[in-house]
């Protein structure tokens, strides 16, 4: 018996989980990665593997342990190891005894024919390409519905008068999303979503700060990875946005370029001009156009021994001087603990909220008890 899993990456899951039901599998859900999940994928990664190598290695023996017997993921191009993560993931399964089946999905506008051959391996339902173009656009619209959501509750946290309750909302929200099978209802739920976290009572005229948030796609859009930075930051009345969401990345990567990728590529020219994989010149060139839209902050994630997020690494401390924009880096693994992240946290927040102070009236500004 057929049974599919793939990677958790925030919210996500439920999308892939709708289109790949549409295409007539069975899925297995893989579990939000937790301390387990990290352990096992430890256990049976090399240690300099990069950290989500070793979370999604975790993923999948928890999914392979429910039953799980074909993984879909995606392949990756570029000068660093996103590439070789796949066939390194099923060359150790299947050295520990697992016959998994490994479906790759490449970049289609590079592969076009691998990607036609992927759609139809998980099309045991027997679609017509017609049918099978619905299903995609309908998962494209949940997905899309699923990241303004989220969007939604980084400009509402922070201005939330009782702490907890977006994140409540947002909780609830996500299963009305969830329950949405068809496009008409997809698109009803996202609006009732929208309207419902709007009505959380805010403080509309609290100056909150502004902090973009840019590093590897993997540990943005987890927030089991990045030990729910996003969330902390709210709480401590600091808006973010992330460079990062899955319909923007996919929308950058399937097709052609867009005017987007190319804005960031063209910001960062100046210090990186060269691909150097993954999101490094990404993390560049976003920290630069944050600095440009005045935002007061940028915090990178970076996964320990990320090639690209340390190149990055090494050229943002010229980005701030040069664009005056404090930049705040965490390097995450499995040794990373929230108490320490929230600890530095709190200290950055103190200096952009500083550094604000000094510009605007402080009596707008709010600040947690005992900030300052
Ligand atoms: S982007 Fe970084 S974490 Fe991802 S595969 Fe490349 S080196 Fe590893």
């Amino acid at each position: 018996m057929r049974k599919v899993t793939f990677p958790h990456m925030g919210e996500s899951y439920r999308t892939f989980k709708m289109l790949l039901n549409d295409l007539g599998n069975e899925v297995i859900l893989p579990p939000r990665p937790s301390r387990k999940t990290l352990n096992m994928g430890v256990q049976y990664t090399p240690e300099f593997a990069c950290f989500p190598l070793k979370i999604l290695m975790g993923t999948y023996l928890e999914a392979i342990e429910k039953g799980a017997n074909i993984l879909v993921t995606s392949g990756g191009v570029g000068p660093c190891r996103a590439g070789l993560y796949a066939d390194l993931h099923k060359k150790i399964l299947h050295d520990l005894g697992y016959p998994i089946e490994m479906i790759i999905f490449e970049p289609p506008r590079l592969y076009p024919i691998s990607f036609i051959r992927n759609v139809y391996k998980l099309n045991p339902g027997r679609l017509s390409i017609k049918a099978i173009i619905g299903r995609i656009k309908k998962a494209w619209r949940k997905l899309q519905a699923l990241d303004n959501a989220e969007k939604a509750t980084h400009v509402i946290r922070p201005r939330e008068l009782k702490k907890g309750t977006t994140t409540r909302k947002y909780k609830q929200v996500l299963e009305w999303i969830d329950s949405a099978y068809n496009t008409n209802d997809i698109i009803e739920a996202e609006a009732a979503a929208l309207e419902e976290l709007h009505k959380v009572p805010q403080d509309p005229n609290r100056l909150v700060i502004k902090v973009g948030i840019v590093g590897e796609i993997y540990v943005l859009l987890e927030p089991a990875a990045n030990l729910e930075i996003e969330e902390t930051l709210g709480n401590l009345g600091i808006e973010v946005e992330r460079s990062i969401f899955l319909t923007g990345w996919t929308r950058d990567n399937t097709w052609k370029e867009t005017v987007e990728g190319t804005t960031v590529k063209d910001a960062a020219k100046h210090y990186l001009p060269e691909l150097i994989g993954g999101h490094g010149r990404d993390s560049i060139g976003n920290t630069i156009l944050y600095s440009k839209r005045g935002f007061d902050g940028v915090i990178q994630l970076a996964p320990f021994t990320c090639i690209p997020e340390i190149v990055a690494r090494t050229i943002l401390p010229a980005v701030s001087r040069d664009y005056n924009i404090p930049v705040l880096t965490f390097f995450l693994d499995e040794q990373t603990g929230k108490a320490g992240m929230n600890t530095r946290l709190e200290a950055f927040a103190d200096l952009m909220k500083r550094k604000k102070l000094k510009k605007q009236d402080k009596s707008k500004l709010w600040l947690p008890s005992g900030a300052l």
